[in-house]
């Protein structure tokens, strides 16, 4: 094992990318990084690391800042509820460990929104202790150089891989080797097509051995996709239109929305207008003019399918439920962080 761990490494060091969070041993700002790497693709999260760490260049600033900011740096990268664990997190470290981000692995899990995963990523890079780190990229090189076929969506699988990775980890040089074996199954082990035939490790792995290279890893299921159907009102009044916060525990905690009504299948504009929930947004205004309707949008995320429709209205007056939304003018729409689909039709007004 340790001959091929040593192989992996002398490849990272000819093949690593060079990138910020790269070389440096800053646990906020790996923290960070692999916080916005856990669901985004390096290309993309590499300028919303860079801005986001350019704003709140340490642990203090984060946690000074309000949450509604911190929201809008996000904008657009989704599962946001990363950036609210983030922030969370910041303001846990200023309060329980004076602002010094923690040294041990079970202080680090204990902030919030910190799994196994983050825990060992950031106590191996920042400061060298031996934890294995365990995401997609490691479980597909071990799953083929290894021969497992335990499901790695499986209880068991993950018990497995996390038991495989501790017995593989280069425990002289944790963070190094952690970092090999990530990159090794962004760039040489990937997903389709890897590249086998210019691989240091061919010899030993067993998946390319016996021909199963295209077969691991193994899954045992598929997510099951629930389809949800969002009709949002996009208000104007005198130059204002209305927005409102998601509190509850759904998907865009804490961004912002238009009116929105959920219904449990597709309506039409007529069907949609003659809701007792319309009813109620446009009670006692006396016109209410619909000045466009764009076909439905399908937003696709992880779990769910949205199919989002837009209707743009007038209206002559504002009344008891539109006062209780914030009204803001047209031109401050940009202060505020909304969904990427919500993004995405503000960006054809
Ligand atoms: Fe991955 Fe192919 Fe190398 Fe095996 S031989 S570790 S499947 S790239």
């Amino acid at each position: 094992m340790q001959n091929i761990s040593l192989q992996i490494i002398d490849w990272y060091e000819q093949n690593k990318r060079e990138l910020p969070w790269r070389g440096i041993n800053d646990p906020y700002r790996i923290w960070i990084s692999e916080i916005i790497l856990q669901q985004t693709r390096v290309n993309q999260g590499l300028n919303y690391y860079l801005r986001f760490v350019g704003r709140f260049p340490a642990v203090a600033d984060l946690a000074e800042a309000e949450l509604d900011e911190v929201l809008k740096f996000w904008q657009g990268l989704g599962y946001y509820s990363r950036a609210r664990n983030l922030h969370k997190a910041a303001r846990q470290i200023v309060e329980i460990h004076k602002g010094v981000f923690p040294t041990s692995y079970d202080d680090i899990l204990k902030l919030s929104g910190v799994g196994a995963y983050t825990a060992a990523a950031i106590s191996s890079l920042a400061y060298n202790d031996a934890h294995a780190v365990v995401d997609g990229n490691v479980y597909r090189v071990l799953s083929r150089l290894f021969g497992v076929e335990t499901p790695i969506d499986s209880g068991a699988g993950i018990k497995e891989f996390a038991a495989l990775a501790d017995r593989f980890l280069d425990r002289s040089r944790p963070g190094l080797h952690n970092q090999a074996l990530m990159e090794f199954g962004a760039l040489q082990c990937v997903p389709v097509s890897p590249v086998c035939f210019s691989c240091p490790v061919a010899g030993q792995c067993v998946a390319f051995k016996t021909g199963r290279v295209d077969k691991l890893p193994y899954k045992q299921g598929k997510v099951k996709i629930k389809e949800r159907f969002f009709n949002y009102f996009y208000i104007e009044y005198d130059g204002c239109i209305f927005i409102q916060r998601r509190e509850k525990q759904d998907i865009w905690r804490n961004l912002y929305e238009f009116p929105l009504i959920e219904s449990d299948r597709q309506l039409t504009v007529s069907e949609l207008m003659n809701t007792a929930e319309c009813n109620e947004f446009f009670r006692d205004i006396e016109s209410v003019i619909v000045k466009r309707v764009d076909s439905p949008r399908k937003h696709v995320l992880t779990h769910r399918h949205i199919y989002a429709t837009f209707v743009k209205v007038e209206i002559s007056s504002i009344n008891g439920y539109l006062e209780q939304l914030t009204k803001i003018p047209v031109g401050d729409l940009d202060r505020y962080a909304f969904s990427r689909l919500t993004e995405l039709f503000l960006e054809t007004l």
